[in-house]
Protein backbone atom coordinates (compact mmCIF):
# COMPACT_ATOMS: atom_id res chain seq x y z
CA UNK A 1 0.00 0.00 0.00
CA UNK A 2 2.98 2.12 0.94
CA UNK A 3 4.60 1.28 -2.42
CA UNK A 4 1.32 2.59 -4.47
CA UNK A 5 0.76 6.10 -2.47
CA UNK A 6 4.43 6.75 -2.67
CA UNK A 7 4.18 6.09 -6.81
CA UNK A 8 1.22 8.70 -6.23
CA UNK A 9 3.31 11.18 -3.74
CA UNK A 10 6.27 11.33 -6.14
CA UNK A 11 4.43 11.34 -9.95
CA UNK A 12 2.10 14.15 -8.71
CA UNK A 13 3.32 16.00 -5.46
CA UNK A 14 0.87 18.82 -5.51
CA UNK A 15 -2.13 16.71 -5.79
CA UNK A 16 -3.65 16.47 -2.53
CA UNK A 17 -7.55 15.79 -3.03
CA UNK A 18 -6.30 12.84 -5.80
CA UNK A 19 -4.04 11.64 -2.82
CA UNK A 20 -6.95 11.68 -0.19
CA UNK A 21 -9.00 9.45 -2.70
CA UNK A 22 -6.24 7.27 -3.17
CA UNK A 23 -5.41 6.70 0.02
CA UNK A 24 -9.22 5.46 1.49
CA UNK A 25 -9.27 3.39 -1.55
CA UNK A 26 -6.05 1.80 -0.64
CA UNK A 27 -7.06 1.06 2.88
CA UNK A 28 -10.51 -0.49 1.94
CA UNK A 29 -8.92 -2.88 -0.29
CA UNK A 30 -6.10 -3.95 1.11
CA UNK A 31 -7.92 -7.24 2.59
CA UNK A 32 -9.25 -7.80 -0.98
CA UNK A 33 -5.35 -7.87 -2.44
CA UNK A 34 -3.93 -9.98 0.79
CA UNK A 35 -6.82 -12.32 -0.06
CA UNK A 36 -6.54 -12.39 -3.74
CA UNK A 37 -2.61 -11.92 -4.83
CA UNK A 38 -2.99 -12.13 -8.02
CA UNK A 39 -4.50 -8.79 -8.00
CA UNK A 40 -0.88 -7.95 -6.93
CA UNK A 41 0.60 -10.24 -9.61
CA UNK A 42 -1.53 -8.34 -12.62
CA UNK A 43 -0.61 -4.67 -11.26
CA UNK A 44 -4.19 -3.70 -10.65
CA UNK A 45 -3.33 -1.49 -8.57
CA UNK A 46 -0.73 0.84 -9.97
CA UNK A 47 -2.82 0.75 -13.26
CA UNK A 48 -5.87 1.71 -11.83
CA UNK A 49 -4.53 4.54 -10.43
CA UNK A 50 -3.03 6.12 -13.85
CA UNK A 51 -5.76 7.76 -15.87
CA UNK A 52 -5.79 5.94 -19.76
CA UNK A 53 -5.45 9.64 -21.08
CA UNK A 54 -5.68 12.90 -19.71
CA UNK A 55 -6.38 16.07 -22.06
CA UNK A 56 -5.43 19.44 -21.12
CA UNK A 57 -6.65 22.42 -23.39
CA UNK A 58 -6.56 26.17 -24.20
CA UNK A 59 -10.22 27.39 -24.55
CA UNK A 60 -9.98 30.97 -26.19
CA UNK A 61 -13.19 33.47 -25.79
CA UNK A 62 -14.95 36.26 -26.38
CA UNK A 63 -16.68 38.42 -23.69
CA UNK A 64 -19.34 40.75 -24.12
CA UNK A 65 -17.49 44.21 -23.72
CA UNK A 66 -15.10 42.63 -26.80
CA UNK A 67 -12.43 41.09 -24.22
CA UNK A 68 -10.35 38.39 -24.96
CA UNK A 69 -10.31 35.35 -22.37
CA UNK A 70 -8.67 32.24 -21.63
CA UNK A 71 -9.66 29.28 -19.98
CA UNK A 72 -8.14 25.92 -19.22
CA UNK A 73 -10.31 22.80 -20.34
CA UNK A 74 -9.28 19.30 -19.07
CA UNK A 75 -10.90 15.43 -19.78
CA UNK A 76 -9.76 12.99 -17.58
CA UNK A 77 -10.17 9.58 -19.26
CA UNK A 78 -9.58 7.45 -16.51
CA UNK A 79 -10.86 3.42 -17.08
CA UNK A 80 -12.46 2.21 -19.64
CA UNK A 81 -12.56 -1.40 -18.25
CA UNK A 82 -16.06 -1.86 -18.13
CA UNK A 83 -17.64 0.62 -20.84
CA UNK A 84 -17.48 3.92 -22.04
CA UNK A 85 -15.68 6.74 -20.18
CA UNK A 86 -19.10 8.55 -18.29
CA UNK A 87 -18.67 11.21 -15.86
CA UNK A 88 -19.20 14.76 -15.42
CA UNK A 89 -18.08 18.25 -16.18
CA UNK A 90 -17.58 20.72 -13.72
CA UNK A 91 -17.22 24.46 -14.72
CA UNK A 92 -16.03 25.96 -11.19
CA UNK A 93 -12.80 28.92 -10.68
CA UNK A 94 -11.13 26.12 -8.55
CA UNK A 95 -11.13 23.47 -10.75
CA UNK A 96 -7.84 21.92 -11.53
CA UNK A 97 -6.30 18.35 -12.86
CA UNK A 98 -5.83 17.28 -8.83
CA UNK A 99 -9.79 17.90 -8.16
CA UNK A 100 -10.78 16.09 -11.81
CA UNK A 101 -8.50 13.38 -10.97
CA UNK A 102 -9.91 12.18 -7.73
CA UNK A 103 -13.17 12.81 -8.45
CA UNK A 104 -12.48 10.51 -11.83
CA UNK A 105 -10.88 8.31 -9.40
CA UNK A 106 -14.26 8.42 -7.60
CA UNK A 107 -16.10 7.30 -10.46
CA UNK A 108 -14.50 4.40 -11.12
CA UNK A 109 -16.06 2.51 -8.14
CA UNK A 110 -19.39 4.43 -8.42
CA UNK A 111 -19.74 3.40 -11.48
CA UNK A 112 -19.06 -0.04 -11.01
CA UNK A 113 -21.59 -0.14 -8.48
CA UNK A 114 -24.46 0.81 -10.56
CA UNK A 115 -24.26 -2.29 -12.55
CA UNK A 116 -24.05 -0.49 -15.53
CA UNK A 117 -21.46 -0.83 -17.95
CA UNK A 118 -19.90 2.47 -17.57
CA UNK A 119 -16.34 3.37 -17.47
CA UNK A 120 -15.11 6.52 -15.73
CA UNK A 121 -14.32 9.85 -16.74
CA UNK A 122 -14.23 13.86 -15.31
CA UNK A 123 -13.77 16.86 -16.97
CA UNK A 124 -14.43 20.42 -16.52
CA UNK A 125 -13.21 23.82 -16.70
CA UNK A 126 -11.52 26.99 -14.35
CA UNK A 127 -14.35 28.89 -16.09
CA UNK A 128 -16.79 30.39 -13.81
CA UNK A 129 -20.41 30.92 -15.00
CA UNK A 130 -21.93 32.68 -12.11
CA UNK A 131 -22.27 36.05 -13.34
CA UNK A 132 -21.76 35.63 -16.80
CA UNK A 133 -24.54 36.05 -19.24
CA UNK A 134 -25.94 33.57 -21.66
CA UNK A 135 -24.51 34.41 -24.75
CA UNK A 136 -21.06 34.75 -22.59
CA UNK A 137 -22.05 31.26 -21.25
CA UNK A 138 -22.56 30.17 -24.91
CA UNK A 139 -19.71 31.02 -26.86
CA UNK A 140 -17.54 29.66 -23.67
CA UNK A 141 -19.81 25.89 -24.15
CA UNK A 142 -18.85 26.38 -27.94
CA UNK A 143 -15.26 27.08 -27.90
CA UNK A 144 -14.68 24.03 -24.94
CA UNK A 145 -16.44 21.57 -27.04
CA UNK A 146 -14.42 22.70 -30.57
CA UNK A 147 -11.47 21.02 -28.85
CA UNK A 148 -13.37 18.22 -26.63
CA UNK A 149 -15.45 17.06 -29.47
CA UNK A 150 -12.71 14.79 -30.95
CA UNK A 151 -12.35 12.77 -28.04
CA UNK A 152 -15.91 11.92 -27.31
CA UNK A 153 -18.69 9.45 -29.03
CA UNK A 154 -21.78 7.52 -27.45
CA UNK A 155 -18.95 4.62 -27.26
CA UNK A 156 -16.13 6.40 -26.21
CA UNK A 157 -16.34 8.87 -23.82
CA UNK A 158 -19.94 10.58 -22.68
CA UNK A 159 -19.87 13.43 -20.40
CA UNK A 160 -22.71 14.58 -18.11
CA UNK A 161 -23.42 18.03 -15.90
CA UNK A 162 -21.97 18.59 -12.66
CA UNK A 163 -20.85 21.51 -10.54
CA UNK A 164 -21.67 24.61 -12.92
CA UNK A 165 -22.79 22.82 -15.93
CA UNK A 166 -26.61 22.29 -16.27
CA UNK A 167 -29.17 21.79 -18.59
CA UNK A 168 -28.24 25.05 -20.59
CA UNK A 169 -24.43 24.44 -21.07
CA UNK A 170 -25.32 20.53 -22.04
CA UNK A 171 -27.25 22.42 -24.77
CA UNK A 172 -24.85 24.59 -25.72
CA UNK A 173 -22.23 21.79 -25.96
CA UNK A 174 -24.73 19.67 -27.20
CA UNK A 175 -25.36 22.05 -30.37
CA UNK A 176 -21.72 22.87 -30.87
CA UNK A 177 -20.67 18.47 -31.01
CA UNK A 178 -23.70 17.96 -33.26
CA UNK A 179 -22.49 20.65 -35.52
CA UNK A 180 -18.84 19.47 -35.79
CA UNK A 181 -19.63 16.05 -36.31
CA UNK A 182 -22.52 16.05 -38.23
CA UNK A 183 -24.38 13.76 -36.25
CA UNK A 184 -27.18 13.59 -33.88
CA UNK A 185 -26.12 10.95 -30.95
CA UNK A 186 -25.92 9.91 -27.32
CA UNK A 187 -22.94 11.89 -26.67
CA UNK A 188 -23.86 13.64 -23.64
CA UNK A 189 -26.53 12.94 -20.58
CA UNK A 190 -28.65 15.55 -18.46
CA UNK A 191 -29.80 16.84 -22.37
CA UNK A 192 -33.39 17.96 -22.37
CA UNK A 193 -36.57 16.34 -22.79
CA UNK A 194 -37.16 17.56 -26.81
CA UNK A 195 -33.84 16.50 -27.75
CA UNK A 196 -32.97 13.14 -26.30
CA UNK A 197 -32.49 13.62 -22.23
CA UNK A 198 -34.44 11.05 -19.97
CA UNK A 199 -37.22 11.88 -17.41
CA UNK A 200 -35.86 12.20 -13.78
CA UNK A 201 -32.30 12.66 -14.51
CA UNK A 202 -32.33 16.25 -12.95
CA UNK A 203 -34.04 14.71 -10.17
CA UNK A 204 -31.47 11.44 -10.07
CA UNK A 205 -28.73 12.58 -8.04
CA UNK A 206 -30.69 14.03 -4.91
CA UNK A 207 -33.72 11.59 -5.32
CA UNK A 208 -30.89 8.62 -5.40
CA UNK A 209 -29.35 10.18 -2.23
CA UNK A 210 -32.43 10.07 0.00
CA UNK A 211 -33.33 6.31 -1.41
CA UNK A 212 -29.90 5.44 0.05
CA UNK A 213 -30.83 7.18 3.44
CA UNK A 214 -33.91 5.11 3.53
CA UNK A 215 -32.29 1.82 2.76
CA UNK A 216 -29.56 2.67 5.56
CA UNK A 217 -32.32 3.58 7.93
CA UNK A 218 -34.52 0.28 7.23
CA UNK A 219 -31.77 -1.51 8.39
CA UNK A 220 -32.55 -0.40 11.46
CA UNK A 221 -35.75 -0.68 11.45
CA UNK A 222 -36.73 2.93 10.63
CA UNK A 223 -37.73 5.55 8.13
CA UNK A 224 -37.12 9.08 7.05
CA UNK A 225 -40.63 9.86 7.87
CA UNK A 226 -40.32 12.75 10.45
CA UNK A 227 -36.52 13.07 10.70
CA UNK A 228 -35.03 16.70 10.73
CA UNK A 229 -32.83 17.25 7.77
CA UNK A 230 -30.12 19.25 7.01
CA UNK A 231 -29.02 19.88 3.22
CA UNK A 232 -25.90 22.22 2.13
CA UNK A 233 -26.28 23.84 -0.96
CA UNK A 234 -28.91 24.85 -3.06
CA UNK A 235 -27.93 23.86 -6.51
CA UNK A 236 -29.70 20.66 -8.27
CA UNK A 237 -28.23 17.84 -6.23
CA UNK A 238 -29.29 19.81 -2.85
CA UNK A 239 -32.61 20.90 -4.49
CA UNK A 240 -34.15 17.10 -5.66
CA UNK A 241 -32.99 16.01 -2.15
CA UNK A 242 -35.17 18.40 -0.22
CA UNK A 243 -37.67 17.46 -2.51
CA UNK A 244 -37.75 13.41 -2.04
CA UNK A 245 -37.05 14.29 1.70
CA UNK A 246 -40.55 16.16 1.80
CA UNK A 247 -42.12 13.81 -0.08
CA UNK A 248 -41.11 10.92 2.09
CA UNK A 249 -42.38 12.41 5.21
CA UNK A 250 -38.98 14.24 6.39
CA UNK A 251 -38.49 18.16 7.07
CA UNK A 252 -35.78 19.87 5.97
CA UNK A 253 -34.46 22.91 7.92
CA UNK A 254 -31.17 24.26 5.68
CA UNK A 255 -29.93 24.95 2.45
CA UNK A 256 -27.07 27.12 1.44
CA UNK A 257 -24.86 28.59 -1.46
CA UNK A 258 -21.12 29.58 -1.14
CA UNK A 259 -22.17 32.69 0.40
CA UNK A 260 -24.11 32.06 3.85
CA UNK A 261 -26.54 29.88 4.99
CA UNK A 262 -30.56 29.49 5.85
CA UNK A 263 -31.89 27.91 9.04
CA UNK A 264 -35.73 27.58 8.79
CA UNK A 265 -36.91 25.91 11.71
CA UNK A 266 -40.67 25.48 10.15
CA UNK A 267 -39.05 23.60 7.32
CA UNK A 268 -38.39 23.82 3.67
CA UNK A 269 -41.53 22.53 2.11
CA UNK A 270 -42.96 21.88 -1.41
CA UNK A 271 -43.72 25.67 -2.06
CA UNK A 272 -40.60 27.15 -0.53
CA UNK A 273 -38.82 24.70 -2.64
CA UNK A 274 -40.14 25.72 -5.63
CA UNK A 275 -39.50 29.50 -4.51
CA UNK A 276 -35.85 28.04 -4.33
CA UNK A 277 -35.69 26.59 -7.65
CA UNK A 278 -37.05 29.85 -9.41
CA UNK A 279 -34.57 31.66 -7.46
CA UNK A 280 -31.24 29.88 -8.70
CA UNK A 281 -32.39 28.50 -11.71
CA UNK A 282 -34.51 30.95 -13.18
CA UNK A 283 -32.90 34.17 -11.66
CA UNK A 284 -29.63 33.12 -10.31
CA UNK A 285 -29.94 34.73 -7.03
CA UNK A 286 -28.37 34.10 -3.83
CA UNK A 287 -29.63 32.03 -0.87
CA UNK A 288 -30.06 35.59 1.30
CA UNK A 289 -32.88 36.56 -0.83
CA UNK A 290 -35.02 33.09 0.88
CA UNK A 291 -34.74 35.29 4.45
CA UNK A 292 -36.42 38.09 2.79
CA UNK A 293 -39.40 36.30 1.21
CA UNK A 294 -39.41 33.94 3.97
CA UNK A 295 -38.90 36.21 7.05
CA UNK A 296 -39.25 33.17 9.94
CA UNK A 297 -35.99 31.88 8.65
CA UNK A 298 -32.52 33.28 9.50
CA UNK A 299 -29.87 33.83 7.16
CA UNK A 300 -26.10 33.54 8.24
CA UNK A 301 -23.04 35.07 5.86
CA UNK A 302 -20.18 32.35 5.54
CA UNK A 303 -17.56 33.26 8.28
CA UNK A 304 -14.08 31.88 6.86
CA UNK A 305 -12.60 32.73 10.09
CA UNK A 306 -14.49 30.20 11.83
CA UNK A 307 -13.18 26.97 12.31
CA UNK A 308 -16.29 24.85 11.65
CA UNK A 309 -19.50 25.71 9.34
CA UNK A 310 -22.40 26.29 11.50
CA UNK A 311 -24.80 24.78 8.92
CA UNK A 312 -23.37 21.04 10.40
CA UNK A 313 -23.73 22.29 14.13
CA UNK A 314 -27.79 22.60 14.20
CA UNK A 315 -29.92 19.81 15.92
CA UNK A 316 -30.61 17.15 12.84
CA UNK A 317 -31.15 13.56 12.69
CA UNK A 318 -30.06 13.04 9.18
CA UNK A 319 -27.26 14.96 7.07
CA UNK A 320 -26.93 15.37 3.40
CA UNK A 321 -24.01 17.29 1.66
CA UNK A 322 -24.58 18.68 -1.28
CA UNK A 323 -22.41 20.79 -1.99
CA UNK A 324 -18.69 20.19 -2.94
CA UNK A 325 -14.98 18.27 -1.46
CA UNK A 326 -14.18 18.91 1.91
CA UNK A 327 -17.27 20.72 3.35
CA UNK A 328 -17.39 18.46 6.41
CA UNK A 329 -14.11 18.89 8.71
CA UNK A 330 -13.25 17.31 12.04
CA UNK A 331 -15.07 20.06 14.50
CA UNK A 332 -18.23 19.71 11.56
CA UNK A 333 -17.90 15.67 11.75
CA UNK A 334 -17.98 16.47 15.70
CA UNK A 335 -20.55 18.71 15.54
CA UNK A 336 -23.14 16.38 13.43
CA UNK A 337 -22.54 13.23 15.84
CA UNK A 338 -22.96 15.73 19.31
CA UNK A 339 -26.12 17.11 18.04
CA UNK A 340 -27.75 13.91 17.46
CA UNK A 341 -26.82 13.49 13.74
CA UNK A 342 -27.00 9.65 12.95
CA UNK A 343 -27.60 9.11 9.21
CA UNK A 344 -25.16 10.75 6.76
CA UNK A 345 -25.98 10.45 3.29
CA UNK A 346 -23.59 12.28 0.96
CA UNK A 347 -24.67 14.02 -2.46
CA UNK A 348 -21.51 16.17 -3.32
CA UNK A 349 -18.12 13.88 -3.87
CA UNK A 350 -15.84 13.25 -0.87
CA UNK A 351 -17.65 16.71 1.35
CA UNK A 352 -16.27 14.94 4.52
CA UNK A 353 -12.37 14.71 5.19
CA UNK A 354 -11.04 11.39 5.97
CA UNK A 355 -10.99 12.38 9.92
CA UNK A 356 -14.22 12.96 9.44
CA UNK A 357 -15.23 9.97 8.06
CA UNK A 358 -13.40 8.50 11.48
CA UNK A 359 -15.22 10.32 13.42
CA UNK A 360 -18.69 8.97 11.90
CA UNK A 361 -17.13 5.16 11.64
CA UNK A 362 -16.01 5.24 15.63
CA UNK A 363 -19.95 6.39 16.47
CA UNK A 364 -21.27 4.04 14.43
CA UNK A 365 -23.93 6.26 12.64
CA UNK A 366 -25.23 5.46 9.53
CA UNK A 367 -22.66 6.69 6.71
CA UNK A 368 -22.95 6.67 3.39
CA UNK A 369 -20.17 7.86 0.99
CA UNK A 370 -20.80 10.18 -1.87
CA UNK A 371 -19.35 7.27 -4.43
CA UNK A 372 -22.27 4.99 -2.95
CA UNK A 373 -24.86 7.68 -2.06
CA UNK A 374 -24.74 9.60 -4.78
CA UNK A 375 -24.05 7.10 -7.66
CA UNK A 376 -28.19 7.79 -9.14
CA UNK A 377 -27.16 10.41 -11.15
CA UNK A 378 -24.65 8.67 -12.92
CA UNK A 379 -27.10 5.63 -12.98
CA UNK A 380 -29.65 7.38 -14.67
CA UNK A 381 -26.92 9.00 -17.02
CA UNK A 382 -26.62 5.18 -17.87
CA UNK A 383 -30.45 4.73 -18.64
CA UNK A 384 -30.39 8.13 -20.76
CA UNK A 385 -27.66 6.80 -22.93
CA UNK A 386 -29.64 3.39 -23.98
CA UNK A 387 -32.85 5.02 -24.50
CA UNK A 388 -30.62 6.84 -26.93
CA UNK A 389 -29.48 3.60 -27.95
CA UNK A 390 -33.09 1.96 -28.59
CA UNK A 391 -34.62 5.46 -29.41
CA UNK A 392 -37.35 5.11 -26.97
CA UNK A 393 -38.13 7.18 -23.91
CA UNK A 394 -39.35 5.39 -20.84
CA UNK A 395 -42.16 6.79 -18.68
CA UNK A 396 -41.18 8.71 -15.73
CA UNK A 397 -42.69 6.00 -13.11
CA UNK A 398 -40.58 3.61 -14.85
CA UNK A 399 -37.02 5.77 -14.71
CA UNK A 400 -38.03 6.20 -11.12
CA UNK A 401 -38.36 2.90 -10.38
CA UNK A 402 -35.33 1.81 -12.25
CA UNK A 403 -33.03 4.40 -9.89
CA UNK A 404 -34.80 3.10 -6.69
CA UNK A 405 -33.73 -1.01 -7.68
CA UNK A 406 -30.60 0.39 -8.96
CA UNK A 407 -29.83 2.59 -5.47
CA UNK A 408 -31.29 -0.82 -3.37
CA UNK A 409 -29.46 -2.83 -5.52
CA UNK A 410 -26.05 -0.47 -4.32
CA UNK A 411 -26.69 -0.19 -1.05
CA UNK A 412 -27.04 -4.43 -1.13
CA UNK A 413 -23.80 -4.39 -2.66
CA UNK A 414 -21.84 -2.24 -0.28
CA UNK A 415 -23.45 -3.98 2.72
CA UNK A 416 -22.52 -7.48 1.37
CA UNK A 417 -18.75 -6.62 0.74
CA UNK A 418 -18.66 -4.89 3.99
CA UNK A 419 -19.65 -8.03 5.72
CA UNK A 420 -17.37 -10.45 3.45
CA UNK A 421 -14.75 -8.47 4.43
CA UNK A 422 -14.89 -8.48 8.19
CA UNK A 423 -16.41 -4.54 8.65
CA UNK A 424 -20.28 -4.89 9.04
CA UNK A 425 -22.08 -1.66 8.33
CA UNK A 426 -18.97 -0.23 6.97
CA UNK A 427 -20.35 1.64 3.90
CA UNK A 428 -17.23 3.18 2.83
CA UNK A 429 -15.03 -0.60 2.88
CA UNK A 430 -18.13 -2.23 1.38
CA UNK A 431 -18.75 0.44 -1.42
CA UNK A 432 -14.39 0.29 -2.93
CA UNK A 433 -14.25 -3.18 -2.49
CA UNK A 434 -17.78 -4.17 -4.47
CA UNK A 435 -16.81 -1.42 -6.85
CA UNK A 436 -12.70 -2.45 -6.96
CA UNK A 437 -13.78 -5.92 -7.71
CA UNK A 438 -15.59 -5.93 -10.71
CA UNK A 439 -13.30 -3.64 -12.33
CA UNK A 440 -10.56 -5.14 -11.24
CA UNK A 441 -11.91 -8.29 -12.54
CA UNK A 442 -12.27 -6.93 -16.02
CA UNK A 443 -8.89 -5.31 -16.02
CA UNK A 444 -7.84 -9.07 -15.70
CA UNK A 445 -9.91 -10.31 -18.46
CA UNK A 446 -8.73 -8.02 -20.67
CA UNK A 447 -4.82 -8.33 -20.62
CA UNK A 448 -2.16 -5.65 -20.23
CA UNK A 449 -3.67 -2.79 -21.94
P1 LIG B 1 -24.66 22.91 -8.89
O1 LIG B 1 -23.73 23.71 -9.71
O2 LIG B 1 -26.03 22.69 -9.37
O3 LIG B 1 -24.74 23.50 -7.40
C1 LIG B 1 -23.60 23.61 -6.62
C2 LIG B 1 -24.02 24.14 -5.27
O4 LIG B 1 -22.95 24.00 -4.35
C3 LIG B 1 -24.38 25.62 -5.29
O5 LIG B 1 -25.36 25.88 -4.34
C4 LIG B 1 -23.05 26.27 -4.91
O6 LIG B 1 -23.20 27.57 -4.36
C5 LIG B 1 -22.58 25.30 -3.85
N1 LIG B 1 -21.12 25.33 -3.73
C6 LIG B 1 -20.20 25.05 -4.70
N2 LIG B 1 -18.96 25.20 -4.22
C7 LIG B 1 -19.10 25.58 -2.94
C8 LIG B 1 -18.19 25.88 -1.91
N3 LIG B 1 -16.86 25.83 -2.13
N4 LIG B 1 -18.69 26.22 -0.70
C9 LIG B 1 -20.03 26.26 -0.49
N5 LIG B 1 -20.94 25.99 -1.42
C10 LIG B 1 -20.48 25.65 -2.63
O7 LIG B 1 -23.91 21.49 -8.66
P2 LIG B 1 -24.53 20.07 -8.33
O8 LIG B 1 -25.68 20.22 -7.42
O9 LIG B 1 -24.70 19.35 -9.61
O10 LIG B 1 -23.31 19.36 -7.58
C11 LIG B 1 -23.14 19.45 -6.16
C12 LIG B 1 -22.23 18.31 -5.70
O11 LIG B 1 -22.83 17.05 -6.07
C13 LIG B 1 -20.84 18.29 -6.30
O12 LIG B 1 -19.93 17.78 -5.34
C14 LIG B 1 -20.96 17.28 -7.45
O13 LIG B 1 -19.72 16.69 -7.81
C15 LIG B 1 -21.89 16.26 -6.80
N6 LIG B 1 -22.59 15.40 -7.73
C16 LIG B 1 -23.42 15.92 -8.70
C17 LIG B 1 -24.08 15.08 -9.56
C18 LIG B 1 -25.08 15.58 -10.55
O14 LIG B 1 -25.77 14.76 -11.16
N7 LIG B 1 -25.22 16.87 -10.73
C19 LIG B 1 -23.86 13.62 -9.53
C20 LIG B 1 -23.04 13.17 -8.41
C21 LIG B 1 -22.43 14.04 -7.58
P3 LIG B 1 -22.89 28.86 -5.31
O15 LIG B 1 -24.04 28.93 -6.26
O16 LIG B 1 -22.78 29.99 -4.38
O17 LIG B 1 -21.59 28.55 -6.01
Amino acid sequence: MDKIMNIVFAKDPFEKEFHQAVSEVLRSVKPVLDKNPEYRYAGIMERIIEPERVIQFRIPWVDDQGEIRVNRGFRIEMNSAIGPYKGGLRFHPSVNLSILKFLAFEQIFKNALTTLPLGAGKGGADFDPRGRSDNEVMRFCQSFMCELYRHLGQDTDVPAGDIGVGAREIGYLFGMYKKLKNEFSGVLTGKSLNWGGSLIRPEATGYGTVFFAEEMLATRNDSLKGKVCLVSASGNVAQYTIEKLNQLGAKVVTISDSSGYIYDEKGIDEAKLQYVMYLKNGRCGRIKEYAQKYPEAVYSEHDRSLDHNPIWNIKADCAFPSATQNEINVKDAQNLVNNGVYVVSEGANMPTIPEGVEIFLENKILYGPGKAANAGGVAVSGLEMSQNAMRIKWPREEVEAKLKSIMQGIHRACLLASEEYGTPGNYVNGANIAGFVKVADSMMDQGIV
